[in-house]
């Protein structure tokens, strides 16, 4: 029996249709609209496209969107200023910081400057060790949208083992917590894991988030397993190749349609949450 495609695209879809009317209620009721302001800081063109596509959604949902282009030059005490003005700024209600910044810039201290109640791209400590503890906080898009594709999709997750490879402060970390909080069994691989293969052998759920074009290769996999690939590569390849998969696997997110409609999806049902917080 071949595969169940967990369909990324066409969840961000219907979620979107749930949004849009969300946005429009409050729109009635307060006159006002959720706002996102994202930050660019440079010119890369994949990160400019990254934030296209975000400003693209709001609008598909009725939002708004402010966007901020700084120059690849700004140094860290200015990309804190435009960060501090926007946490002022009582009519933006998310800030997105769109990661990777120049490398003469502090990104940590660049997330940490976020408000938390604006984190809705969930980058901070706090709210990473929010969601750690169980407590209510925005959820770091990318693992928060692949619980939302898990559980739209009844993937049962207590008991099983998840093996997450990639420890990455915007993934990996916060993908483990979050399977490690619905009680899977969770391992997290990196680049010193020795005898990466016989790990993901063992993986009920398998995570793929090493930022290498199909590293994790299908021989590894064991028959049955749920693979979610979060990698993105240009031509459309994933972390975890692609020849063999649908056969291997019980359940697999496709590249592309699967994890980066749900990122997006998600940072913009946090940001909608959050304009219900502010105005609603
Ligand atoms: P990253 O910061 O580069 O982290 C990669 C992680 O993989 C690191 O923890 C690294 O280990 C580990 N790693 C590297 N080589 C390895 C190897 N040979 N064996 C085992 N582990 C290895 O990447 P990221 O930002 O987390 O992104 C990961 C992937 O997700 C990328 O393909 C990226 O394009 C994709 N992504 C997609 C979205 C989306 O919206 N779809 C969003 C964000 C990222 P060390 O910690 O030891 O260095």
């Amino acid at each position: 029996m071949s595969a169940l495609i967990l369909d990324g695209k066409a969840l961000a879809k219907t979620t979107e249709e749930e949004l849009s009317v969300r946005v429009a209620k409050l729109k009635e009721k307060t006159g006002k609209t959720p706002i996102l302001a994202t930050i660019l800081v440079g010119d890369d063109p994949a990160s400019a496209t990254y934030v296209k596509m975000k400003g693209n959604a709001c609008a598909r949902v009725g939002m708004e969107s402010i966007r901020v282009h700084l120059p690849e030059t700004t140094t860290t005490e200015e990309l804190l200023a435009k960060i501090q003005e926007l946490n002022e700024n009582p009519d933006v209600h998310g800030i997105l910081l769109q990661h990777p910044v120049p490398r003469q810039i502090d990104e940590r201290a660049a997330f940490e400057a976020i408000d938390a109640r604006k984190d809705v791209d969930g980058v901070t400590c706090l709210g990473f060790g929010r969601m750690a503890m169980g407590e209510k906080a925005y959820g770091c898009a990318t693992p928060a949208g692949i619980m939302t594709i898990l559980k739209s999709y009844n993937i049962p997750l207590s008991g099983k083992h998840a093996v997450v490879v990639g420890r990455s402060a915007i993934l990996g970390k916060p993908m483990a917590m979050m399977l490690l909080n619905e009680n899977c069994t969770v391992t997290i691989c990196h680049s010193k894991t020795q005898n990466l293969p016989k790990i993901i052998g063992q993986a009920d759920i398998l995570v793929g988030a090493v930022g290498r074009p199909e590293l994790i290769k299908t021989s590894w996999i064991k028959k049955g397993a749920v693979v979610i690939d979060a990698g993105y590569h240009p031509g459309g390849v994933g972390d975890i190749e692609k020849e063999g998969l649908a056969e291997v696997s019980s359940a697999y997110t496709p590249v592309p349609g699967g994890v980066g409609p749900m990122t997006i999806n998600t940072l913009i049902r946090q940001s909608v949450e959050s304009g219900e917080a502010f105005i609603g």
